[in-house]
């Protein structure tokens, strides 16, 4: 079981992905859009929601998943230590990653 898991915050991790994801798509809908077409609002403004949305839903995971024991935020944690790979990490690894704090 992952640590995310454990400590049940894997739904508010499929949350901010799936909002993230939702402000890409608006972003690239709105950037392909351009100015042909009629739409009911204008594509550049439906860009610009989707960037703030997906930076947005981004940050708001970053902040929001937690070590319940040390309060750690476990993805910015891993953002800022520079590791290439930290969202797989922060989702994979069984244990926090400053405390050690493994959830039963
Ligand atoms: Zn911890």
């Amino acid at each position: 079981m992952t640590f995310l898991e454990a400590t049940g915050q894997l739904k508010t991790f499929y949350l901010g992905t799936a909002v993230s994801v939702g402000g890409a798509i608006l972003m690239t809908i709105g950037l392909r859009a351009g100015e042909s077409a009629a739409w009911v609002i204008d594509p550049i403004s439906l860009a610009l929601f989707g960037i703030v949305l997906g930076i947005g839903g981004f940050t708001w995971l970053c902040f929001a998943l937690k070590c319940p024991k040390c309060r750690t935020r476990i993805l910015w944690n891993a953002a800022a230590h520079g590791s290439t790979n930290f969202i797989a990490d922060a989702l994979f690894s069984p244990k926090c990653a400053v405390c050690g704090y493994q959830p039963k």
